[in-house]
């Protein structure tokens, strides 16, 4: 038996033909098991999803209550069978209800972690190694160049910088489900307690998360608000927000972008961003090699980002290892749409 009898790389996703059911697939399927609700993992219109109850949740807010014909939550631990195949979801740390899929079949076991972090995020639940013979990864910040610094240092600086312009606005563009919910409860750790305001599209996301028990502290629509109120006021807008028409409607603004990718310094430059964060949902060089000898695993899948370097790094360790070349994931949440519907009524069969 070979781990590809279980779970195969497919044009629509990982596909498990003992199930006949794909893992985040791109594409409408008749059954779909799916690790956390950013867009290019969680897709409208599937027949069937099984996930946990927040991201089936968070799938809701974005799609519509008709995001897919039928759906299953499952908590972490707990397993259902799928034609002989168990499955059971455990915490990612990537965001609310990030769930790794672990398949259980004839002994055999493979965990499909989606996107994943080891780093602290006070808005999920921490990323759990899973015993596992095949581990598959995602490698976003997969060379050794990527280390991420600490969020609650990044926190301080954006912190300081409010301090130091108190007469200006600090934006901060931050992926709408997950960065900016980390951003703000990172905030509430270092002791700011000033209201915080957040963008139109941040809205229905965050008050999930307080309904969760996410302590996120005051937040206010930005919207309606006069330009004289808002100086010295941070502000929370997903990244495509962050034009200068939006900018222009802040007093002196400062730009601020929380992102993993600011660690490239020609990035922030194309951006224009002046104050550039380190934040990122992602787990880095070090975490991705940390988690994955965590797992025990005898072979790692290596499904999109930097693949070669990790693909090489495993086999230094002895680990049968192959990039996958999954496309379609990555740089997923800025094309998420908050205006729901639409997108679930195109993506439908
Ligand atoms: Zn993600
Ligand atoms: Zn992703």
């Amino acid at each position: 038996m070979r781990p590809e009898d279980l779970l195969r790389p497919s044009p629509r996703g990982l596909y498990c033909p003992v199930g006949d059911f794909y893992i985040d697939p791109t594409r409408a399927v008749d059954r779909a098991v799916i690790t956390h609700g950013h867009s290019d993992h969680a897709r409208a219109g599937h027949g069937y999803v099984l996930a946990t109850e927040q991201t089936l949740r968070l799938m809701a807010i974005r799609y519509g209550e008709g995001f897919a014909g039928a759906s299953q939550p499952v908590a972490y631990g707990e397993s259902v069978e799928i034609s002989g195949v168990r499955l059971t979801p455990h915490p990612a740390g990537h965001v609310l209800g990030s769930a790794q899929w672990e398949l259980s079949w004839r002994g055999l076991t493979i965990v499909a972690s989606g996107d994943y972090k080891d780093a602290f995020d006070p808005t999920c639940a921490p990323f759990e190694p899973v015993r596992c013979h095949v581990f598959i990864s995602e490698a976003t910040f997969g060379l050794p160049v990527f280390r991420h610094p600490d969020a609650a240092s990044e926190t301080a600086k954006l912190l300081a910088s409010v301090r130091l312009f108190p007469e200006r606005t600090h934006v901060v563009g931050a992926y709408s489900l997950g960065k900016a919910q980390r951003m703000m409860a990172l905030m509430r750790e270092a002791g700011f307690s000033a209201p915080i305001l957040i963008h139109g599209a941040l809205e229905a996301i965050s008050a999930y998360y307080v309904s969760q028990g996410i302590v996120l502290g005051e937040l206010r629509p930005v919207r309606g608000l006069k330009k004289a109120d808002l100086a010295g006021a941070v502000v929370i807008a997903p990244p495509m927000a962050l034009s200068d028409l939006f900018l222009r409607g802040f007093p002196e603004p400062v730009s601020a972008f929380a992102s993993g990718w600011m660690r490239v310094r020609a990035r922030a430059r194309q951006r224009g961003v002046d104050l550039p964060l380190v934040v990122s949902d992602h787990a880095d060089w070090d975490g991705l090699i940390a988690s994955t000898l965590a797992t025990g695993c005898e072979e790692l899948w290596v499904t999109h980002g930097a693949e070669d370097a990790l693909v090489h790094w495993a086999g230094t360790k002895g680990l049968r290892a192959r990039p996958l070349h999954m496309v379609g994931y990555g740089e997923e949440e800025e094309e998420a749409a908050p205006a729901p519907t639409t997108e679930a009524k195109e993506a439908a069969p």
